[in-house]
């Protein structure tokens, strides 16, 4: 597994591939990386031959008192999990932005309401890296999780928007046996904290089944199962536009953000379409 740090030799190497007719994949993370992140590297490799992981903590994307500076860190096990991966390049930039850098990419609709209600200044970050991102692995699949679904449906958008000639690729949220979505930040939870910090997939879990196709009976009853410190948002939205719903019609996710003991943890849900009247399910 190569490792390049400088985004000119990044640029360089995908373009060498790319004209001797290689497919490149592309999964951009964070680090520390856990299953979730290796179950996209594992889509990725099943449809490119050439597979690229990035890990940029991207300053853009936290505001003011995140967690930035915080954010775990572990190169020597992400070099590791990355190798087990089959990945062939991993870029690892300690700095991504060039010199008098001063573009903003910004999807609009998609990112005011959940998490960008909440982290204005979040999704203009996610978009500009990615943008930048994209440019310089040049790949021809790119994978992202379903985890951060607001995330997946603005970077479809971009992608979409701005004809950037790459397949945005959805992976499945992968949990923690008992249910807690996997998450580099779950590493900041207390022994107690993570036990409150399941409430979330329960409360998620109980509205998925509960078989209601009334939006505000199943907000209450996931009201009732989340034990949290403070709420961010628990909204029931349309699959695809990701505006609130007032009947399950429609292809709906269930959202959640939500603090516990000083982490802020998101997690979601498909929630089954409900019978149409007069069929029998
Ligand atoms: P991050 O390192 O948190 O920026 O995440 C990098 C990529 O991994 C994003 O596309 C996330 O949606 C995805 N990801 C993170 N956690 C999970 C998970 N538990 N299941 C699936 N994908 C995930």
């Amino acid at each position: 597994m190569k490792q390049i740090f400088d985004p000119t030799d990044m640029s360089r190497w995908s373009q060498q591939r790319r004209s001797g007719g290689s497919r490149i994949g592309f999964v951009p993370t964070m680090g520390y990386l856990h299953r979730g992140h290796t179950s996209l590297m594992d889509i990725a490799r099943e449809r490119c031959d050439s597979l690229v992981v990035s890990i940029f903590v991207n300053p853009l994307q936290f505001g003011p008192g995140e967690d930035l500076d915080l954010y775990p860190r572990d190169p020597e096990g992400d070099v590791a999990r990355c190798r087990a991966h089959g990945v062939d390049l991993l870029f690892m930039p300690a700095r991504l932005y060039p010199p008098g850098f001063e573009t903003t990419v910004q999807v609009g609709r998609l990112t005011r309401g959940l998490c960008g209600a909440t982290r204005p200044g979040h999704f203009p970050g996610v978009t500009t890296v990615v943008a930048r991102l994209l440019g310089l692995v040049a790949p021809h699949v790119a994978v992202f999780g379903e985890k951060d679904y607001q995330q997946l449906m603005v970077i479809r958008r971009m992608v979409a928007d701005l004809a950037m000639n790459v397949e945005i690729l959805a992976g499945p949220l992968v949990r923690e046996p008992d249910g807690l979505a996997m998450s580099s930040r779950n590493r900041y939870l207390s022994h107690s904290a993570r036990s409150r910090a399941l409430s979330l997939s329960r409360a998620l879990f109980a509205m998925r089944d509960a078989k209601s196709d009334d939006p505000e009976h199943l907000k209450s009853l996931g009201m009732s199962i989340l034990d949290v410190d403070k709420l961010d948002y628990l909204e029931i939205v349309n699959e695809r536009t990701l505006q609130p719903i007032g009947s399950l019609a429609a292809p709906a996710r269930a959202m959640v953000a939500a603090w516990v003991d000083g982490t802020r943890l998101i997690d979601n849900v498909s929630l089954p379409p409900s019978t149409p009247i007069g069929q029998v399910s």
